[in-house]
């Protein structure tokens, strides 16, 4: 990971998944060195019930590891979308978070997006399935934005950081394995069906399979 600036307050966006939860250990582990004043706020935008589950057991997980930062709160909301109104969950997930954020004055977000580990040939196989989600892995395998600011519709501007994206999900999975901390790999849930329970078939599900032998 980048070293991180430092800011008065963070908000790291929890997916319930693999990456999100190395993501806020290592934010964890190096504020606990260098910024322990720092806000720690999280946000989860959740579809199904079992992801909003496996984000809070995360956020209890490290917080519960990394005692003495300056923990604050997890935010969660139903992120069904109009897709009329916004051509693309990301959209709608930038104004949901920036209410919560402007309410709280927070400027940045730290976000968990690494690269796949999946060759184009096993991208392929979802495509039909997944075509959005397969191309923008395709893209995240060439093209790192590290930081992006955003100005959603209503104005709480906000810069998103992603700061483990020149990590690939096989090395998310070594962090998380030297740090005993396994049960990040365990009790995620990164399936794009969102539920306990694999599909088997989405891009997350095959590589899950290839890096850790099970889904
Ligand atoms: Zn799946």
């Amino acid at each position: 990971m980048h070293k991180l600036d430092s800011f008065d307050r963070v908000l790291v966006s929890l997916s319930g998944g693999i990456d999100s939860a190395a993501l806020l250990y290592m934010v964890a582990k190096q504020y606990t060195i260098t910024h322990r004043t720092t806000e720690i706020y999280a946000i989860t935008g959740y579809g199904k019930p079992d992801t909003l589950e496996a984000a809070k057991f995360v956020w209890g997980y490290v917080k519960n590891k990394f005692g003495r930062l300056n923990w604050k709160t997890h935010f969660d909301y139903d992120n069904y979308y109009d897709k009329s109104y916004y051509s693309h969950r990301g959209k709608a997930d930038h104004e949901h978070r920036s209410i919560f954020m402007e309410e709280h004055n927070i400027k940045d977000v730290l976000h968990g997006r690494v690269k796949t580990t999946l060759t184009e040939e096993q991208l392929k196989q979802c495509e039909t399935q997944y075509p959005q989600a397969v191309s923008k892995l395709l893209l995240n395998s060439h093209v790192i934005e590290t930081k992006k600011t955003y100005m959603p519709q209503n104005r709480w501007e906000y810069t998103i950081h992603r700061p483990i994206s020149n990590y690939t999900k096989s090395m998310v999975v070594d962090y998380i394995k030297e740090h005993n901390a396994n049960e990040l790999l365990t009790k995620t849930i990164s399936c794009y069906k969102q539920k306990k329970e694999a599909c088997k078939q989405c891009p997350s599900c095959l590589e899950k399979m290839d890096l850790l032998g099970h889904y």
